[in-house]
């Protein structure tokens, strides 16, 4: 029996999650918050409902992963850091240099952090959740899981934009997509789920969470999604604003008083989507919560469900034909009505929703009715046992 880890590093945080494999069992996870902020909270799920919580100052990424290792070991989670056969991170965007997984070296470490010009907020946290591990744990296998590498099979058709092409010959100017490794994963599920081989199936997966996405996934590749050169693109999210029409920016520049591009990207990403259209909240079950009463509240969520639909509709054209539609994520596995308003207004692709099954949240399930001529089914997505296999097929 041995152990790998899965991590996730954000620029103040680490979540991570062990795995006992190939067993794929999880014995532990946690996560370090306000990394490099007074206060730092650390806590560790384990043994089936343990838990171990502790507030004190991490100053940096490594420390946080010094203080981990040495929990593990302390409260009997391993015994030794040599049971630790691998390490997995979760890394956003891979470019057109990655189109899988890779155990990393330093020059993939350096292609990492260069590009941060496509994901600021990510690929510098990614990689210095990468180096902390590697310098506390130099002799084990790191592994990269770039949220981009499933999308990297996207015809030019798709993934190019419509601007002079020298922009992509010369400055890779494109669209990648995000949450590749969560539609991946519910893709193989969903045809897993149909006993199908994947191969043989068109599937619309849609992974709403606070970020979210619509993936059209044929034979087992991803065909086209709805994020684009960054995860800005496709849906309105929680705080980001989805697709706009580009003019909007020099204009509301102007009439806002916006001299800096930064201000108004800042804006487009944290104050937009469901909050800036409810102007309370980014959470949906605030939203829900306020349905009633709250008139904003009710437009953010229909915009919600329209784009959502709208981008079915789209990749059921673009496949010419869709065999199951996938819901995951926050939003996807637990919006029973936001689930219910999509099919429900997607008829003429002959999908019908069941009101019964649909009743249910978190798990994995049918809810389409027995005489819908599309599935729908529910999928709780799972990117770190993702990594974790991907550790074991590269390390
Ligand atoms: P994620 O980014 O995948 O963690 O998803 C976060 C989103 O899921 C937030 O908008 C939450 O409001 C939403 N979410 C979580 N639980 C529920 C629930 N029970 N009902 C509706 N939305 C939920």
């Amino acid at each position: 029996m041995y152990k790998t880890m899965a991590i996730n590093a954000g620029s103040s945080s680490l979540k991570w999650k062990c795995y006992e494999m190939p067993e794929e069992k999880v014995i532990a996870s946690g996560i370090v918050e306000r990394i490099g902020l007074k206060e730092s909270l650390f806590s560790i799920d384990y043994n089936e409902g343990q838990a171990f919580n502790m507030v004190i100052n991490i100053d940096t990424h490594e420390v946080a992963v010094e203080m981990l290792l040495e929990q593990l070991i302390d409260l009997a989670i391993i015994e030794d850091y040599s049971e630790i056969t691998g390490v997995g991170h979760r890394v956003a965007a891979g470019g057109e240099s990655f189109a899988d997984s890779v155990l990393i070296t330093e020059g993939d470490l350096k292609e990492i952090e260069r590009l941060a010009e496509l994901a600021p907020l990510h690929n510098p946290a990614n990689a210095m959740g990468i180096r902390a591990f590697k310098q506390v744990l130099p002799d084990i296998a790191s592994v990269a899981v770039f949220d981009t590498s499933f999308h990297q099979t996207m015809a030019k058709e798709q993934y190019l934009y419509s601007i002079p092409i020298e922009y992509y010959e010369k400055h890779h100017a494109r669209r990648y997509g995000y949450h590749g490794t969560s539609h991946k994963y519910v893709s193989q599920r969903a045809a897993e789920i149909l006993n199908k081989p994947v191969e043989k199936l068109k599937l619309i997966s849609c992974h709403l969470g606070n970020g979210a996405s619509v993936c059209a996934v044929e034979g087992g590749k991803s065909v086209v999604t709805s994020m684009g050169f960054t995860p800005m693109a496709g849906l309105t999210m929680g705080t980001r604003s989805g697709d706009i029409d580009v003019s909007l920016l020099p204009y509301l520049m102007e009439k806002e008083n916006i001299s800096d591009l930064n201000d108004m990207m800042t804006i487009l990403n944290k104050e937009s989507g469901l909050k800036g259209l409810s102007g309370f909240s980014s959470d949906m079950r605030d939203l829900f919560e306020q349905e009633e009463e709250n008139e904003r509240a009710t437009l953010a969520l229909r915009i919600f469900e329209d784009r959502v639909k709208k981008y079915i509709g789209a990749y059921a054209a673009t496949m010419n034909g869709v065999d199951a539609i996938i819901f995951t994520a926050g939003i996807g596995e637990n919006a029973i009505q936001t689930r219910h308003n999509i099919i429900s207004g997607l008829g003429f692709l002959n999908v019908v929703i069941d009101a019964d099954e649909n009743n249910c949240r978190g798990i994995e399930k049918r809810i389409s009715a027995k005489e819908s001529g599309v599935d729908v089914l529910l999928i709780p997505t799972d990117e770190e046992l993702m990594i974790a296999r991907d550790i074991e097929r590269l390390r």
